[in-house]
């Protein structure tokens, strides 16, 4: 029988396996000699820090927290195309193990390990290659970032199912446990690895450097798909999981006459402070404690009727190009597993509506606003992935910045007024935001902290509308619109949520 002990203690204690022996022994009147940790968060509310810890303790072994999947032989079972191999395509392709059918994945980018040189060429030649890059990849989006794990979406599906399958493909077991958990991008890659070798293990197929370049449509069902502008597949499932800086798709989709529809989504900068700052502020001024993580923060606010918030905030993080075209800049976080560099960034963005703009009912409207901004910012710093960047008292108060302290972002910065860059009804929200925050965080707003721009891939903005029951798309019923690409994810675990949700959707569907 397993026994529930929760207690609050302090970080020291929280550390140490004779403290959190006693203090159960204390907190339950009985000793146990098998215990692990269920749940545990940090409240750093007050000046005395609490660590708040619910334990599963038993007089024997605990089970294992990682079922073992039921993956079936599906070398010659029923196939499903699947286009895109981030989380929500090695996600949708897993269940299909599961439920019988045969994945089939194209993915455009390349396997992890040969990605990892593209990324490195970022910033020494500041080139991107078009198909390979922080967005496009095995993995996706999710490879090279902070691995992040918590969502809001709880109640689209399984959050616990994802946590234990990753698990089971070799990250760390603290992410069934902590209530913020991560895994870091020294640790994804070899995840995902795994993630893969199974799926081919299992007789299903992944192609890398296969672009989906054009379907064929027959009434209300996808006949057929191109890959990389060359052959043609029949197909009998599509499940489209590009992710949302696949512009091309959304291209794709409309010229087949495929409905798709504006979006709200959010843009604006990645502000990046010193960790220590960081810590001294969220921890009453403990900085490099070895009993605490390093600190993160969520800010929220309101500017003339929108939303003004943080966004991906990744400590002891650095700050990435991202952009998947040259032409273009974007920047988004990641972070190794430990945490461990001296630098904390935050993207803090503005919603935006189709209703912001004359025409609403484009369905490019806000692509095309986003792609300018991106293109604007690149134009401003010159022929390369260098981005414009500001002090953020300086950006508040409308100055030059004349120097920098050094930054995170390896391609490079260059000084610019991104309060005169950026549309007004951006920048005159965040300047006020950043005042507000300052209120919020105090010690937060200083001139020591870079604002980076833009940081304009937070989630589609494009929807590409489904049946709210069944899945597939509302006008054709074998195309699965999947995960962030079409609005309905936002992050590793949503996305993976999703990818499992529309296999589960087209194996209903086919029993009916
Ligand atoms: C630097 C960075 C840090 C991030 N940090 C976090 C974090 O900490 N936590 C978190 O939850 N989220 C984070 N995100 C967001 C997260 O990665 C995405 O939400 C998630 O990956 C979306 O999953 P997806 O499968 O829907 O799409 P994606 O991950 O975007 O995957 C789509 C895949 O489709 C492929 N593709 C696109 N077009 C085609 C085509 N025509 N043919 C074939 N393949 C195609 C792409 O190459 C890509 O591999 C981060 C993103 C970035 C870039």
């Amino acid at each position: 029988m397993i026994t529930i002990v929760e207690f609050t203690c302090s970080p020291e204690e929280a550390k140490d396996e004779v403290s959190l022996q006693n203090l159960i022994r204390t907190h339950s009147g009985k000793s146990f000699p098998y215990f692990r940790w269920k749940k545990r968060s940090i409240d750093a509310r007050s000046r005395n820090i609490k660590i708040n810890a619910t334990f599963e303790c038993a007089n024997e072994p605990l089970p294992s927290l990682v079922p073992l999947y039921d993956f079936k032989n599906v070398s010659n079972a029923p196939e499903i195309h699947i286009i895109g191999a981030g989380p929500a395509g090695l996600f949708a392709a897993l269940r299909a193990l599961e439920l019988g059918y045969k994945p089939v994945v194209f993915e455009r980018g390349k396997d992890v390990r040969a990605r990892r040189r593209d990324l490195a060429r970022i910033s020494r030649e500041q080139q991107v290659d078009e198909e390979s890059n922080y967005c496009y990849g095995e993995g996706g989006a999710g490879t090279y970032s902070d691995g992040k794990l918590y969502t809001r979406s709880k109640k689209r599906g399984d959050v616990d199912k994802v946590l234990r399958m990753l698990v089971y493909f070799g990250a760390n077991e603290d992410i069934l446990v902590d209530a913020h958990p991560h895994i870091g991008t020294n640790k994804l890659p070899n995840i995902i690895s795994k993630i893969r070798e199974t799926i081919q293990a299992f007789g299903g197929e992944i192609h890398f450097l296969s672009k989906l370049t054009q379907l064929k449509r027959n009434g209300n069902s996808i006949q057929s798909i191109q890959i990389n502008y060359d052959y043609w597949l029949e197909v009998n499932t599509l499940i489209l999981a590009t992710g949302h800086s696949a512009r091309d798709v959304f291209h794709i989709l409309h010229n087949n006459h495929i409905k798709i529809l504006a979006k709200p989504f959010a843009l604006g900068v990645r502000i990046e402070h010193a960790q220590t700052l960081i810590d001294q502020l969220q921890y009453h001024g403990r900085t490099n404690d070895v009993y605490l993580p390093p600190a993160s923060y969520s800010l929220v606010t309101q500017v003339e009727g929108k939303g003004v918030y943080s966004f991906c905030m990744c400590p002891g993080g650095i700050i990435a190009p991202c952009a998947t075209a040259n032409g273009e800049v974007v920047t988004n976080g990641w972070s190794p597993s430990k945490r461990n560099n001296p630098y904390s960034n935050s993207g803090i963005v503005v919603s935006i509506e189709p209703g912001d703009f004359k025409n609403p009912e484009d369905p490019f409207v806000c692509l095309n606003f986003q792609q300018e901004i991106e293109r604007g910012c690149y134009e401003a710093t010159g022929d390369n992935q260098k981005v414009p960047a500001q002090r953020m008292k300086d950006f508040v108060e409308g100055k030059l910045s004349t120097d920098f302290p050094r930054t995170s972002y390896t391609p490079g910065i260059v000084s610019i007024r991104l309060d005169k860059l950026l549309p007004a009804f951006i920048s005159k929200r965040l300047q006020k935001a950043f005042l507000d925050f300052e209120k919020k965080m105090p010690g937060y707003y200083t001139n020591d902290a870079v604002i980076h721009a833009p940081e304009s891939r937070t989630s589609s903005p494009i929807l590409v509308p489904r049946d709210r029951e069944k899945l597939h798309h509302v006008d054709i019923t074998n195309l699965y619109p999947c995960a962030e690409g079409a609005g309905y994810a936002g992050g590793i675990v949503s996305a993976a949520i999703d990818g499992m949700n529309c296999v589960e959707a087209m194996d209903v569907s086919h029993d009916e």
